[in-house]
């Protein structure tokens, strides 16, 4: 039986239905509520009220089909977690403009259909031969919630997981993903609103993206990405910083500063460059003078 009440934003869980209940369980009673969330679509912020399962689509385009466009071991993540093997999947409900995997990440009908029983044996094998852990990312995994969730119905329930996400998904998101991932890393992309609207076409996102690293920081393992933007420092690195800072110092920090200018990178002026080596620099000596724990 669906542990799930469905039908609004305020999806509870029964914690006490599934109360010693494995991973693979949790995972599997909740498949049906989580595609029944589709039928009303507020899985992000976005808060479309689209019915995907009738084709609608809303702003990530998504329809009720999960596609992978990479599926591999990959070794460039934090060190305590690789090899792990990445699984990504296709379309995301941001839109920003520099996006390293821009094709694959805005286009949901990217890649081929997520076969599960495939995706489960290519884990199996990575796990068994050498990976640390299975990592689910996009695009924005969020979107994808009834296939993420059968997914995880079919790994080992001794794997160690991982929920790569841009943080904007909706309580309803998280109630459906709580309990299943032992690590989530959330990209703290920017340091305020405005930002967030002209280089990823999202509103309110200091509010949604703080709200679930919150969530995530009391619920899970927390790692907080920031990928540093050229001539963003002082109004996106410092402001994330200085939040990280007060609200949770001991959480794990990965500073990128290896900014590409990818994508649609040349439609903002200062995005057609690299991060100078004096900015990658400061931003490093920032977070040490706030005592941040970064990580590589
Ligand atoms: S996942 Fe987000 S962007 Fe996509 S339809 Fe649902 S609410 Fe809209």
């Amino acid at each position: 039986m669906p542990a799930f009440t469905i039908g609004s934003a305020d999806v509870v869980p029964n914690s006490l239905a599934e109360e010693n209940v494995a991973r693979s369980g949790k995972a599997a009673a909740r498949i049906r509520s989580a595609r029944a969330a589709l039928l009303d679509c507020r899985l992000c912020a976005h808060l479309c009220g689209v019915n995907r399962l009738a084709g609608r689509a809303g702003l990530c385009h998504a329809d009720q089909y999960a596609r992978v466009f990479q599926a591999q071991v990959e070794v460039s993540d934090e060190l305590r977690l690789t090899p792990t093997l990445a699984i990504a999947l296709s379309g995301c409900d941001l839109r920003c403009s520099f996006c390293i995997t821009g094709q694959e990440s805005w286009n949901p009908q990217a890649g081929r259909p997520a076969d599960i029983r495939e995706l489960a044996s290519t884990a199996k094998r990575a796990l068994a031969g050498g990976a640390r852990s299975i990592m689910i990312l996009g695009g924005e995994p969020t979107l994808h919630l009834p296939t993420v969730l059968e997914l995880v119905a079919a790994l080992p329930d001794e794997a160690t997981l991982v929920w790569k996400t841009n943080g904007h998904g909706t309580r309803q998101a998280r109630v459906l993903l709580a309990g299943l991932f032992d690590v989530w890393v959330i990209d703290y992309k920017f340091g305020n609103d405005q930002c967030a609207s002209r280089l990823a076409r999202v509103s309110n996102y200091t509010a949604v993206v703080r709200e679930n690293l919150v969530w995530a920081h009391a619920n899970a393992e927390l790692v907080v990405r920031h990928l540093v933007m050229p001539g963003h420092l002082d109004c996106c690195w410092r402001p994330v910083a200085e939040w990280l800072a007060e609200r949770m110092p001991n959480v794990r920090v990965n500073l990128r500063t290896g900014f590409w200018p990818a994508w649609q990178s040349h439609r903002h002026p200062e995005l057609r460059g690299t991060v100078t080596a004096a900015d990658a620099a400061e931003a490093v000596r920032h977070a040490r003078s706030l005592g941040l724990k970064l990580i590589d």
